[in-house]
């Protein structure tokens, strides 16, 4: 049997691969340490957990509105007019089976056969693949190391067309956690409504900034970028609920509307125990999120030097998400390896370290290390990357 064209066209998660791999090495007994995850590694904070039991207890186990439960929608809009004073009606949120699917019934509802969506490199795995298997086209713009990884508007103009549909910011960023100001976003957003484009604003990882450093969603700017941006986020990262499968979009009321329109005929709603739970994240205390994030800080401080006096990587310093991204060409190329994907691949055989090769986001001469998990195993990895390179050169 012949599978669809779109997705035989789909290019598996670079992520999951290698943690695939790193699981299987795990299994046959080797002391593997996986730098691979994309969550935090904490628990769901309890008062969160108990709201689920309490909506189980109380039967609130059935279907729901397919764009998510009324108090859910309205206390989303007051953290959005709390973070970032932006007013939203109900009408102009959706609550999806989290921030992935949101992104994904968003390209749904806005691409035709071949529009052109702009993705900066490097860029999260799943928004060229998001973009193909709604019949549009990534086009890619790099975000170049030497600008924190950031794109700049004359690169936008250079990358335009009359196809162009939507351009994607991701601040902070996954991999790169590079942080867009908001004089860059102004110019951004200036160059959106000049060529009328959507901006897709991923914003999943607004809470986990470091170092005095913030986050401003390009919809705050004006009312007319407000407008022009579908907002995308979630309580995966910044609540550690990334099984619960909650995250929304933000934006106009014809598309949030379409968006429900197709939901209600792929997934019926997002679990409903679990938007008890995401509502119980936003009502209640949000000290846990300030306690992840001041741990988080604290690892990247710990160890950005470290990673950095491996001979052949150099690291840009990131200011949120967690995850560091250094470019390690040169350390590939001092130890043998024809490619920096080759040289992940030998780490994982010889040190057991398994890293993401930045070739799945766009950016080979990269590695993705996530430090979602305890300093002692992000210190031990280091260690082994640096006697894997120490001793190969
Ligand atoms: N956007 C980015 C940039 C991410 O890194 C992730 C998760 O890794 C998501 C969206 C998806 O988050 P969720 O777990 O809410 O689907």
């Amino acid at each position: 049997m012949n599978l669809s064209k779109r997705v035989a066209a789909l290019t598996p998660s670079a992520t999951l691969e290698i943690t695939a791999k790193a699981k299987a090495l795990k299994a046959e007994g080797h002391d593997v340490i996986a730098l691979g995850a994309g969550e935090p590694d904490f628990n769901t904070p309890l008062h969160i957990l108990e709201a689920a039991k309490n909506a189980m207890d109380e039967g609130l186990t059935k279907y729901t509105p397919a764009g998510g439960i009324l108090p859910l929608k309205e206390s989303i809009i007051s953290k959005f007019e709390h973070d970032q004073n932006i007013s939203y009606n109900s009408d102009e949120i959706i609550v999806c089976t989290g921030a992935k699917h949101a992104l994904y019934t968003l390209f749904q509802v806005i691409l035709d056969e071949g529009d052109e969506v702009i993705i900066p490199t490097p860029y999260w795995v799943s928004y060229p693949e998001q973009v193909k298997l709604a019949g549009g086209h990534p086009v890619y713009v790099e975000g170049k190391e030497e600008q924190a990884f950031k794109v700049t508007v004359d690169q936008l103009e250079e990358a335009v067309s009359s196809k162009t549909k939507a351009v994607i910011i991701n601040s902070p960023s996954n991999p790169t956690g590079s942080i867009y100001t908001p004089d860059e976003l102004e110019q951004i957003g200036a160059f959106c409504l000049k060529h009328d484009i959507l901006i897709v604003s991923d914003e999943i990882y607004e809470k986990l900034v470091y170092d005095g450093a913030k986050h401003t969603s390009i919809a705050q700017l004006s009312d007319k970028l407000k407008q022009q941006t579908i907002i995308i986020n979630g309580v995966s990262k910044s609540h550690s609920m990334t099984g619960w499968r909650i995250g929304y979009a933000a934006g106009r009321k014809e598309i949030i509307k379409a968006m429900t329109n197709l939901a209600s005929h792929s997934t019926s709603n997002p679990t409903s125990i679990s938007q008890y739970a995401a509502l119980a994240a936003y009502e209640g205390s949000q000290e846990p999120v300030a306690e992840m994030k001041q741990a988080f800080e604290e690892r990247l401080n710990t160890v950005y030097d470290k990673l950095n006096r491996i001979p052949g990587f150099t690291c840009v310093k990131p200011e949120g998400a967690f995850y560091l991204f250094p470019n390690a060409k040169e350390a590939a190329e001092k130890t043998g390896f024809n490619s920096v994907d080759d040289f992940v691949k030998g780490l994982l055989e010889e040190e057991k370290v398994a890293l993401v090769p930045g070739s799945g986001f766009g950016s080979p001469e990269n590695v993705r290390l996530s430090y979602a998990t305890s300093l002692d195993v992000i210190l031990e990895a280091i260690h082994r990357i640096e006697r894997f390179v120490k001793a190969k050169q």
